[in-house]
This record gives structure tokens, C-alpha cells and sequence, in this order.
């Protein structure tokens, strides 16, 4: 019986809204713009915001400063013209038998208008209220026309009324209206099943009665915490879509906890050697993360452990360091950089470490091509390259490895998990470890990250000479000159960071190729100037990488393409042209390419004469602090989690209402209950459980293997 009803909610929910009574092929194109297709859709589509209806205030009430709602009939309207006739404002008097108030719209439609407030008619307007010449008035106020009787009209008035975000031609009142059919056609369907032991323990009301109170608040709800999505009901929902995230997340840990993996050893003979031969001793924390990587290798499960550390921390040994173990236990190491350059440049540092150990590496981009490219398959076919240094390249399904044990990646945030899967697919069960400087806080590591185990790098290397931050105004451009000419001649070197490769007339952006050649030409004569961006050749950044690696190329321009990993520690300043246009974590990232040697180092900033107030804070900040933690949680402030963390490709369920750092404490609790869940029943065949599967692989819609689950 059960079951039979759960197949029908499926196919109930999936209704295409058009069918839904009332709606049709016209509104229905109007919701798709909202990204509203089926009915389950639009039950997600949750007011933006709530209006307390329940007792309108009197015109006469209304106070100026305040946002107030009321209601009233249109007395006058019509254009009204201001500064000698050269501004046109149209105009409606409201009045109620207790006062009048005037609403204005300074553009828009005038027919439109017109043809909408006509004398006579009632309406309900809000906003915030003003004085002006002794009168009280409203800018573009939210308006409804109240046709019928108002008395009888319980939708839209003597409740607390829910406000949606309006698209052209689907106005509020249809919106409540059809909100309303459907809420009453189809909410009983929604489910979520989760355990009632939870449900209690929790205080969580019933599913679909969340969706109903949301919608439409019954008597007594808190306007203020249905505006700040804090009421039961939304809550409710909130702690579904957590628990579910967080559901998977437990049993692809647990899943990989369960899987047999490599038990390698480490002895690790070739490991000392390296230590041996390196110029410096790892850290207090550098160690300690390779002991824990050391107890994961020789465990008989597969390691899925990521290191954070800030940039510079000096992960890329840790790494090495891993891939040693690895080889030596006869398997195959791969590390995937997200970027070609970035690639490249681990291939020639590790190389270079490498090749006295007698390690065979290789270097597998996109730009390996034709016959090489097959020669290069071949080795890491048969077995032959023991390291594989590349890009996305190594993901390649033609790319067939001998025996990989290790999948290392780089900068994780540029990956999502659905990549990793993808390594990890190319051996048996290869040990796992990702690298990221992006430190977030703890409770936002074990959401996207949930499924790993973390270590943290949180020691700078000794000696590190601190970086000096400043901004510069573009007037300031010979000074900024000088700064880098007397770095240079001093010995350093220097990097000139640009937005973009090709000048774009509209974005007024300097094109890295124009100003090398200008720098070059007239600014700095003396020296040797490289440029490096997205579009030249890879054989050819080698070249220029290589130049400056040696000091030949003293100041290199180049755009974000050196953003990640790039290690020069002779360079001490960087300028960054058109710094308002990036986001902060890459002002980071760019930032820790310098100051790696043992030269102080300055980090100048140069800004536009317009940038925004947002684009001020953002270098403020980077003036403030060179800590990466501090700086991560200003740029999830400022930009939202879904932009920080590249959450639609990063192979996460969306999340409709959740908002991870709004929502954390339940985040928090709905994990801890998701967690218990597996522990108690991994296999999830409790009969409490059921249904907690079929929930899943829809959210998961296929971004996790549940074959461990059966
Ligand atoms: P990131 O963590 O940003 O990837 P890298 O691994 O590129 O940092 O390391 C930055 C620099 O610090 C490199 O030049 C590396 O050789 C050096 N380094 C790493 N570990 C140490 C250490 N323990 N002592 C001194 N220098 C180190
Ligand atoms: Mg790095």
C-alpha cells in the first residue's frame, strides 16, 4: 500500500505545471522563466518575502520612515510635471475617509499606468513612506488592485500574505492564486522520510505542513522570522535538504571506509632519500600530516584525505613525499594540477627532485599530441612512467594506467567531485589525497568536503618574509614603476598580473600583450620583460617559465593563468593592474606567488579611479591580513557560498532553500542525525528507513555510486 502511493507521488510531483488547472501554455512559458516546470518546482518556490496583512493601517496612521502597508481608493491619478516641465513623474492620491497619501513613479509605462489606476478603483499598496512638501508619499510602491470583495478575499488579505519575485506578466496575485491550487492539489504528496525518532528529537513539523505554512503563514506566525526564513516551516524544509546532503555524504564515507584498497608499505627508502637531498626539514605540521597520511597508505582501504594549507605552506613536498611511498611499493602515482602552467611547473620542480632517485615522471597535458601523446599512453599502460604529472588531461578515458595507486589533486576547489570520481575510476581503488588553499571553516569543510578526512597544514615555513600589501590609484603609476625598478636592480624579480589576455574596448581593460611591449619598449629597457598568458603555446611557456625560473626574464607579465602553485622565491613584488576586478581568494592566491624566498616582499594593488564600494572592501581586506583563513571567510561574506564554492560544478546536490552559512546550526544537527543513521544501519534496511533510499538517488541524481547500499 505504501509503496504503491510513493510510485504515484513521484509521477503527482512531476506534473508539467502547465497541466496544473489554471495555468496553461501561457503562464506555464512565464514559470519556466522562473525555472518553475513541474509542479514540485513551484512548491520549492518560496515567497521572497512576507507582508503582514492581518490589520491594515489607516492612511492617516502611516509614519514617514517606515515601510508601512495600507489600503485605499484611487482618488486622482495622472502625470504630474516637476523642474520647469522637465521631469515627468506619474502620480496616484490615495485616500481612505481617514487621510490620503500620494504614489509616485518617476518611470514606467505611462499607458500601462494609465490603464491600471484608474480612478475608482482599490487598491493595497506598501512601501516606505516619505515627506514631501508637507505630505506623505510613496516611490514605486509594491501595488495590488483589489478587485471583489476584499472582506471575502482571504488570499490576499487579512492574513499575513506571502510576496514572490514577480516575473513580466505573472504578477502576485496570480502567483498567491495558482500557489494556492497547487499547494491544495499536491503538498499531501511531497515526503520526506525521514526517521520519526528524528522527527521528535528534532521538533520538526510534518513535510508538506512546512510547505503549506510557508506559503501561507496560519494566524500567529512571526513575521519576523518568516522574513528571515527562520519559521518552523522553513526550517522544516531546510533541515530535509541538510539531512539528505548529509545522508550521502555519511555513506560515501563509509562506503570507501568499506572498500578494499592497497595496504602500501613505508619503509619508504626512497622517501629518506628524498628528505635527504631536500635543502630544507618539513615542518612540525608538515610532518604530522604525512604521518597521517602514512597510517592511511598502509591501512587496507583506500585513503580520501584532504590537505589544507594555506598558500605556500609547502603541500607539493607532502605530495611528493606521498607519491614516493607509492611508487616504491611498485604502483603508480598521477597528480592532477588545474591548469596547464601549474602542471608544468610541478613537472619541472619534481622533476628536478626526482631524477636522481631514479623516478620516472611525465608531464600529460592537452598540448601532448599525435605520436607522443600515443607514446606517452603506452608508459603509463605497461607500467613504465611510475608518475604522472597533467591536467585534465590524465582523466581522459583513453588514458589506461598499469597500476595506479595514487590520485593526487591539486587545488581542490577548482575540482568538483565529480572529477575526482573520475580519477579514481582509473585504478582499482586508488588511495585518494586532494590539496586545496582555500581554508574554510570547519562546519562548511565537512559539507563539501564531507565525505573526507582532513588535515591541515597550519605552519608557514621558517624564514618566510612577510608580505606588504598596498593599494596604489592609477595616478600613482610612475611611483609603482620605481618600486619594481628598484626591486629589480636590487636582484629581485617581478610579476605583473593582468585581468585578461586580449584588450577589450568594452571592459577598458590594458591587454597584457600591449603593456609587455610597452613596458619593454619604454618603461623598462634594461631589463628583460616575458610575457606568459592562456594562449601561448605550451612548449613555449615552458621556455619562458624555465627563464625566469632562472633569472634571465626579470619581470614577467602575465594574466591569472600564474594564479595558482607558480614557485619563484627570488620574486618580491607583484602588481596587480586592474585589482577592482578580482575576487579576493584570487587576489590571495595571486598574492602568495611572492614572498616564498627570503626577501621581503611587496604586493601592490593598482585600482581604477571608478571602482565599487565592494570592490574598496575587498582590498581593504587584502591590506588588512595576509591569513588565508580570514580572507576565505570575508570572500564567502561578501560573494555568497554559491559563487565561493562553484557549487553547481562541483557535483553537489543544489539546495533550493538551504543557505549553508545562513542555516549552519541546522547543517550541524542535520548531520550529526544523518550520521547516526548510517552508523546504526549502514545499509539503511531498517524498515524506518525505507524510503530513505529513493530520496537519495534523486537528490543525488546519480553524482554518488549507492552500489555500496545495494
Ligand atoms: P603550496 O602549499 O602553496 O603548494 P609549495 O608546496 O609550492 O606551497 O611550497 C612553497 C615553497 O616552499 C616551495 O619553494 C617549497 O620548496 C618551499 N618549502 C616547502 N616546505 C618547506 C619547508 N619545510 N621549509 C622551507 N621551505 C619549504
Ligand atoms: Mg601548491
Amino acid at each position: 500500500m505504501e509503496r504503491l502511493s510513493t510510485f504515484h507521488f513521484k509521477n503527482r510531483l512531476l506534473t508539467p505545471i502547465q497541466y496544473v488547472k489554471g495555468v496553461g501554455p501561457k503562464l506555464a512559458k512565464l514559470f519556466e522563466k522562473k525555472g518553475i516546470l513541474t509542479v514540485e518546482d513551484a512548491l520549492y518556490f518560496l515567497p521572497r518575502c512576507y507582508e503582514d496583512r492581518s490589520h491594515l493601517k489607516k492612511i492617516s496612521e502611516l509614519k514617514a520612515g517606515r515601510k508601512e502597508t495600507s489600503f485605499g481608493e484611487i482618488l486622482l491619478s495622472g502625470v504630474a510635471f516637476y523642474q520647469n516641465k522637465r521631469k515627468r513623474v506619474f502620480e496616484v492620491v490615495v485616500g481612505d475617509g481617514s487621510g490620503t497619501i500620494t504614489l509616485k513613479w518617476f518611470r514606467g509605462n505611462e499607458r500601462y499606468l494609465r490603464e491600471r489606476f484608474k480612478k475608482g478603483r482599490q487598491l493595497i499598496f506598501s512601501g516606505e513612506v516619505r515627506w514631501f512638501n508637507y505630505q506623505r508619499e510613496i516611490h514605486h510602491p509594491d501595488v495590488e488592485i483589489v478587485d471583489g470583495d476584499m472582506e471575502k478575499d482571504y488570499l490576499n488579505f487579512k492574513r499575513i500574505v506571502p510576496i514572490y519575485s514577480e516575473t513580466e506578466g505573472l504578477y502576485q496575485r496570480t502567483l498567491r492564486r495558482l500557489m494556492k491550487t497547487i499547494l491544495d492539489g499536491y503538498a499531501d504528496e511531497l515526503s520526506s522520510p525521514i526517521p520519526r525518532e528524528i522527527v521528535e528529537r528534532q521538533d520538526l513539523i510534518n513535510f508538506s505542513e512546512a510547505f503549506r505554512r510557508v506559503h501561507f503563514p496560519p494566524e500567529g506566525e512571526s513575521i519576523d522570522a518568516l522574513n528571515l526564513q527562520r519559521s518552523d516551516g522553513h526550517r522544516r524544509i531546510i533541515f530535509d535538504e541538510f539531512f539528505f546532503l548529509e545522508l550521502g555524504m555519511g555513506l560515501k564515507k563509509r562506503g570507501v571506509a568499506l572498500e578494499t584498497g592497497i595496504s602500501f608499505k613505508t619503509d619508504g627508502v626512497l622517501v629518506q632519500r628524498l628528505l635527504n637531498h631536500l635543502s630544507f626539514k618539513l615542518t612540525r605540521a608538515q610532518e604530522m600530516v604525512l604521518a597521517e597520511i602514512k597510517e592511511d597508505l598502509e591501512k587496507p582501504h583506500p585513503m580520501n584525505r584532504l590537505i589544507q594549507g594555506d598558500v605556500g605552506s609547502g603541500k607539493t613536498v607532502v605530495a611528493l613525499l606521498t607519491c614516493l611511498y607509492v611508487v616504491e611499493s611498485g604502483y603508480q602515482a598521477a597528480i592532477m594540477a588545474p591548469t596547464e602552467v601549474l602542471a608544468e611547473q610541478h613537472f619541472l620542480n619534481l622533476h628536478r627532485w626526482l631524477e636522481p632517485l631514479g623516478v620516472k615522471v611525465a608531464l600529460l597535458t592537452s598540448s601532448v599530441k599525435g605520436s607522443e601523446k600515443e607514446d606517452l599512453y603506452q608508459r603509463i599502460g605497461n607500467g613504465d612512467v611510475q608518475l604522472v604529472i597533467g591536467t585534465h588531461a590524465v582523466i581522459q578515458e583513453a588514458v589506461e594506467f598499469n597500476r595506479l595507486g595514487l590520485a593526487i589533486i591539486d587545488e581542490q576547489h577548482k575540482f568538483g567531485v565529480v572529477q575526482r570520481g573520475l580519477l579514481k575510476k582509473k585504478g582499482g581503488n586508488p588511495d585518494v589525497l586532494v590539496m586545496t588553499a582555500t581554508p574554510i571553516p570547519r562546519t562548511l569543510a565537512m559539507t563539501i568536503y564531507g565525505d573526507l578526512d582532513v588535515s591541515l597544514i597550519d605552519e608557514m615555513p621558517p624564514g618566510r618574509m612577510p608580505v606588504e600589501t598596498k593599494v596604489f590609484p592609477e595616478p600613482a603609476r610612475a611611483k609603482v614603476y620605481r618600486i619594481v625598478e628598484e626591486e629589480v636592480r636590487k636582484g629581485r624579480q617581478a610579476f605583473i598580473v593582468y585581468p585578461l589576455v586580449e584588450e577589450s574596448e568594452k571592459l577598458d581593460l590594458r591587454d597584457a600583450t600591449r603593456m609587455a611591449d610597452h613596458l619593454q619598449k619604454e618603461v623598462f629597457p634594461d631589463f628583460r620583460i616575458g610575457l606568459l598568458h592562456g594562449r601561448i603555446k605550451s612548449d613555449e611557456k615552458e621556455a619562458i617559465m624555465m627563464e625566469f625560473k632562472e633569472g634571465k626574464i626579470q619581470i614577467l607579465v602575465a594574466t591569472t593563468v600564474i594564479e595558482v602553485g607558480i614557485d619563484i622565491p627570488n620574486a618580491s613584488v607583484m602588481v596587480v593592474e586592474h585589482a577592482e576586478r578580482f575576487g579576493l581568494s584570487q587576489l590571495h592566491q595571486l598574492r602568495g606567488r611572492i614572498g616564498r624566498g627570503r626577501y621581503p616582499s611587496k604586493c601592490i594593488l593598482l585600482a581604477q579611479y571608478r571602482s565599487s564600494e565592494e570592490a574598496k572592501v575587498r582590498l581593504r581586506a587584502m591590506e588588512k591580513t595576509t591569513d588565508g583563513f580570514k580572507i576565505a571567510e570575508e570572500d564567502l561574506a561578501l560573494r555568497g557560498p554559491g559563487e565561493f564554492f562553484g557549487i553547481r560544478q562541483s557535483g553537489l546536490p543544489d539546495f533550493r532553500v538551504a543557505h549553508i552559512i545562513r542555516d549552519t546550526p541546522i547543517l550541524i544537527e542535520a548531520r550529526k542525525e544523518a550520521f547516526r543513521v548510517i552508523r546504526e544501519d549502514p545499509e539503511l534496511v531498517h524498515p524506518s528507513h525505507a524510503g530513505l533510499k529513493g530520496i537519495l538517488v534523486k537528490r543525488w541524481k546519480g553524482r554518488m555510486e549507492l552500489a555500496t547500499i545495494g
